[in-house]
Parts: C-alpha cells; sequence; structure tokens
C-alpha cells in the first residue's frame, strides 16, 4: 500500500499542517485501493506559497542560460524515469499501457521541450526608439492540475512558469497524484533552488479556492472543468490576480461531403476513444453530410465495435477504465439522458463491456440520429461517448459546428485543402485540424469562449507568466 503524506515545500517534503485528511488512492481497473493519500488545507497552501514567494526574488533575477539549464536537467531525468512515469499514470487513472508508454509519458517531455525551444530565442526586452519594453516575471504562479493528462499538464505548466522566472505551487489533482509524486521528485533531483518549485495535495473546494484567492499569489493557471474555472475566477477576483483557465470542450468534427468519409468517420472515432473519451479536446461531436450520414454511421459503429476494452495493462487493450467512479457514474447517465433524449445507439451502450465486472469500465459508444440541441450534443461527457449529427449544406455544417458553449477545438475533413481552410477561418475555437493533423506543441494551445481564457505552449504559454514593463527615459 503506498502512502503519500509529505508535500513538497521550500525543497523538503514535510507532512501537512493540522487538520489534513485522508483519502484513498484507487486503481480504477480493479476498484481496489491501492494507497493513501493525504489531502491539505489552507494551512499547507498558505505555507506553499510562503515558499514560493521567498524564493521568487531571486529566481526572478535568473538568466536564460540558468533557466535553460534548469529545464534541461529536468527534462534529463524526466527521460530516464519514464517508464516509472508511464506506469504511475496507468496505475492511477487506468489508461492502457501502450497510450501510457507511447503518449501520456512522452507528451510531458514533448511539451517542456516546446517551452524550452522557446525560451531559447524569446524575447524579454524589446527597444521602443530610446524607450524599453520589458517581460518580466509574474511572481507566485498556483498551477492547478486535471487527471486526464496529468502529466501533459504538470509539465506544460510548470515548465513555462520555470521559463518565464516566477517560483511555482502546484496543486495536481487529488485523483492521480502518483505521478505527481515523482514530477516533484525530478525537480528536486533536478536542483531546483529550494522554494522555486513547491507541491501541495488537496481538494478544489479548500486548497485550490486557497491559493486562487491568496494576495500572494499573482496567477493561478487552472486546467480543469469550466465549472472549476469560473469558481477560480470568482475567488480570485478580489485580489486582482491574472487567471488562466484551460477549461471543458464538446469539440466539432465536421466532415465535409468531398472527404473520404471511412477515412474520417475511423480517424474520428479513434481519436474520441483514445485515453477512453477523457480527452478536453476530443472530437466528441461528428458532423456528417446527411448526403453520406448512412455512410458515416455504418463505418462509426463498426469501428467502435471493433475497439477492445479491456485490462490497462494488456498490452492489447485500446480502452481502459474511466478514471474514477464519479466519471463512471456520469458517463452512465449521459448515455441515458442520450437514449431518453431519443438518440439510437448504434455502438456500445449503457453498462459495463461483457466480461468485465469489475473496474470502471464503459462502452464505447456511438449514438447516431443527434440534433445539437440535445443535452449529450450541448454538455461536455468525458467518456467514450461519441454523437453523430448529420447537416446539409456547408453553412449549416458550420453553424451546427459553432452552436456551443465551448471552442477549445475543431477538426475539418475535407480533400480540398483551400475549401477546408475557408471552413476553418470560420470556426470558433482554439485549435482548428485538418485530416488528422499531428499535435504541435508549439502552437498556441487554448480556448475560445467558455473553454478558458489565454494559451499554452511554447511562447503563448511563456507570456502568460510574464508582466509587462514600460521603461522610458
Ligand atoms: P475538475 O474541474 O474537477 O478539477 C480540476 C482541478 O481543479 C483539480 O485539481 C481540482 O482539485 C481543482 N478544483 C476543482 N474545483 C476547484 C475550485 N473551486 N477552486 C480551485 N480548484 C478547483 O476537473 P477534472 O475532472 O480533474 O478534469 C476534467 C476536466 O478538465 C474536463 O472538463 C476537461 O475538459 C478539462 N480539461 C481541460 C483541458 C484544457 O487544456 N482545456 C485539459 C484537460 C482537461
Amino acid at each position: 500500500m503506498k502512502r503519500i503524506d509529505t508535500f513538497y515545500i521550500h525543497g523538503e517534503w514535510i507532512p501537512p499542517a493540522a487538520g489534513a485528511t485522508t483519502m484513498d488512492i484507487v486503481n480504477p481497473a480493479t476498484e481496489e485501493v491501492i494507497g493513501k493519500l493525504s489531502l491539505g488545507t489552507a494551512a499547507d497552501a498558505d505555507r506553499a506559497v510562503a515558499a514560493a514567494r521567498a524564493a521568487f526574488p531571486s529566481w526572478s533575477q535568473s538568466s536564460r542560460e540558468d533557466r535553460i539549464a534548469l529545464l534541461g536537467r529536468i527534462m534529463a531525468l524526466y527521460k530516464e524515469r519514464l517508464g516509472e512515469l508511464a506506469e504511475a499514470v496507468r496505475t492511477e487513472m487506468g489508461a492502457p499501457v501502450g497510450v501510457c508508454n507511447a503518449v501520456q509519458a512522452p507528451v510531458g517531455l514533448a511539451a517542456m521541450n516546446a517551452t524550452l525551444e522557446a525560451l531559447r530565442t524569446f524575447e524579454f526586452e524589446t527597444e521602443h526608439g530610446r524607450n524599453f519594453v520589458r517581460r518580466e516575471p509574474i511572481g507566485v504562479a498556483a498551477l492547478v492540475t486535471a487527471w486526464n493528462w496529468p502529466l501533459m499538464l504538470i509539465a506544460t505548466k510548470v515548465s513555462a512558469a520555470i521559463a518565464a522566472g516566477c517560483t511555482i505551487v502546484l496543486k495536481p489533482s487529488e485523483i492521480a497524484p502518483l505521478d505527481a509524486h515523482l514530477f516533484a521528485q525530478i525537480m528536486h533531483d533536478a536542483g531546483t533552488p529550494a522554494g522555486v518549485f513547491n507541491m501541495i495535495y488537496g481538494e478544489g473546494k479548500s486548497v485550490g479556492a486557497r491559493l486562487s484567492s491568496h494576495p500572494e499569489v499573482d496567477v493561478i493557471s487552472i486546467t480543469g472543468s469550466t465549472r472549476a474555472g469560473v469558481e477560480v475566477a470568482i475567488s480570485a477576483a478580489p485580489t486582482v490576480k491574472r487567471v488562466h483557465q484551460e477549461l471543458g470542450g464538446k469539440s466539432p468534427l465536421l466532415i465535409l461531403d468531398d472527404a473520404d468519409i471511412a477515412d474520417a468517420v475511423q480517424g474520428g472515432v479513434a481519436s474520441i476513444m483514445m485515453n477512453s473519451g477523457q480527452t478536453c479536446i476530443a472530437p466528441t461531436r461528428m458532423l456528417v453530410p446527411r448526403t453520406r450520414y448512412d455512410e458515416a454511421v455504418a463505418v462509426a459503429a463498426a469501428t467502435a465495435n471493433a475497439l477492445r476494452v479491456g485490462d490497462p495493462a494488456d498490452p492489447a487493450t485500446k480502452l481502459g477504465p474511466i478514471s474514477n467512479r464519479a466519471q463512471y457514474e456520469k458517463v452512465q447517465h449521459m448515455i441515458g439522458v442520450g437514449i431518453e433524449e431519443g438518440a439510437r445507439v448504434i455502438a456500445g451502450g449503457p453498462g459495463r463491456p461483457e466480461g468485465l465486472d469489475k473496474g470502471f469500465y464503459a462502452r464505447p459508444t456511438v449514438l447516431a440520429d443527434v440534433n445539437n440541441a440535445m443535452t449529450i450534443a450541448r454538455e461536455e461527457i468525458f467518456g467514450p461517448v461519441l454523437v453523430i449529427i448529420p447537416y446539409d449544406a456547408e453553412d449549416d455544417g458550420i453553424e451546427i459546428a459553432n452552436d456551443t458553449n465551448y471552442g477549445l477545438a475543431a477538426y475539418i475533413a475535407s480533400a480540398d485543402r483551400a475549401r477546408a481552410l475557408r471552413v476553418a477561418a470560420r470556426l470558433r475555437a482554439g485549435s482548428v485540424r485538418i485530416n488528422g493533423a499531428p499535435v504541435d506543441f508549439s502552437l498556441p494551445f487554448g480556448g475560445y469562449k467558455s473553454s478558458g481564457n489565454g494559451r499554452e505552449n511554447g511562447a503563448h504559454g511563456l507570456t502568460e507568466y510574464l508582466e509587462v514593463k514600460s521603461v522610458s527615459m
């Protein structure tokens, strides 16, 4: 049984302040309790913020070279421990071993590398005649992360804050504590100066809320649900700190009538089902021209039915369990809502896949005959549930794609590059990917509308942690 009962503050692993509680760490594949995690209180947040504040005067004056060297050491150690990091993610959130080894762990490295490359050439100072504009570290950065791509989220935020010269208090998701623990040890082993990086565990409503309202925190960056992002912004407002939000999504895959339908549908299904649908940018609404609808529905059903759900330790597994019981129950509830609303189940459906009686396993589910007003087309489900919506003319497709409170990502499938670019210009989302283009960590990432404010990755990510100062003479 693993026990995580210390927090990383001012370069040391120390026990929480009085009043901490303990929660079970549950393996979602077996529902077994595999460890115990101490959850801190506002007092722990205060101690971590004080350590970060004390370290700021010195770290904020570090040179570009110092920061490049530290990031290089962190990345080297992260690389050495990739296997352990992947194993931690598999155990705590049930992602299949293949996904953990090939994606969950390495994406953290890719994100840090994008920061490092941006830092090498970032213009911290520009001349304006005889005057200057300087970009300076904003101060203490509180970083709050979700459990679904835990290492990528932590690595993205921490590397950007380090590169900017900020000091950090990280509050990772209480549902995915194991990878964060390893990450903090890597920060320590890399020789991060005491107080520059601190990590505490705790619930959003207590520790997260204290960080967002804390007068000594200068920026709070949260990746999580829109609900949590709104709460953070409200509690941050009286201290006028900067708020950076990476929140939910309900992203469309707009398949145009000239696309290779089979290819586009297969790609779309694979993309949403990856990580059991627990991806903020997953293309959860598939918009298909009515003239090609039956073909698309048949391909989607066949693709989803062929996916193998099972033990995440088995290399043949494509989908592991949902990461926790509450999320599993939400997914089941939403499948039920879809059926009640009149959607047609063409793959999967309620309950666990056959033969899997234990573990939070959901069936890869495709719901057809959906219209964009249905709850299942509007609310983020965050599970392996795809909805297919028919549309008529291209303009209708674009209108449906944009008819959402979210705006994190959008996807287009088309054989015509110029047409796809024209459509991309009309989609209201922070990133548009055409014909299955891969993720590029040097590009800005973030949302329109209720999907958030601000951008992560590369140079855009760095600027979230910088203040702007004019110096004139
Ligand atoms: P969540 O909102 O429950 O929790 C996210 C984090 O916020 C956790 O660390 C949690 O403890 C903390 N938190 C919750 N309430 C808080 C509050 N009132 N004040 C401060 N902190 C609070 O989300 P989750 O279930 O961990 O993750 C899933 C959600 O995250 C989905 O909505 C998904 O779309 C979103 N997400 C977004 C991105 C993105 O980059 N836009 C990436 C990954 C996940």
